[in-house]
């Protein structure tokens, strides 16, 4: 096995170790229905789709210089008052990628 699937093997032992300590039980418990087992499984479902919105969230906060097509780089360029582009309040952002040559433009909206 890899590092990666030895790190979750100890992290799986760990976890079961927690469990037994905590709830007294272990997975060879007896005492749930297959429908409890589901119900459980989809609410650990859930929760990692929770996390994972969480952390895609936080990635795209943290590489907010990503090009969408290519992933190359994004520039600044230049922002530009709406009000001059569009007659609008706010402000019209324009990036540039370093590697596609895509022009990247954000922008902002009023509030609802
Ligand atoms: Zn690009």
């Amino acid at each position: 096995m890899s590092k990666i699937e030895d790190e979750v093997c100890k992290k799986m032992q760990a976890r079961a170790e927690t469990g037994l300590s905590k709830y007294g039980t272990t997975m060879e418990r007896t005492d749930l229905t297959t429908l409890e087992w589901l119900t459980h499984a989809q609410e650990e479902v859930m929760d990692l789709t929770v996390y994972l919105e969480k952390l895609i969230q936080t990635h795209r906060g943290l590489r907010r210089d990503v090009c969408w097509w290519c992933a190359g780089k994004l520039n600044w360029q230049a922002d530009h008052d709406k009000e001059d582009l569009m007659g609008e309040e706010g402000i019209v952002t324009h990036l540039h990628c370093t590697a596609c040559n895509a022009s990247v433009e954000y922008i902002s909206q009023e509030e609802e």
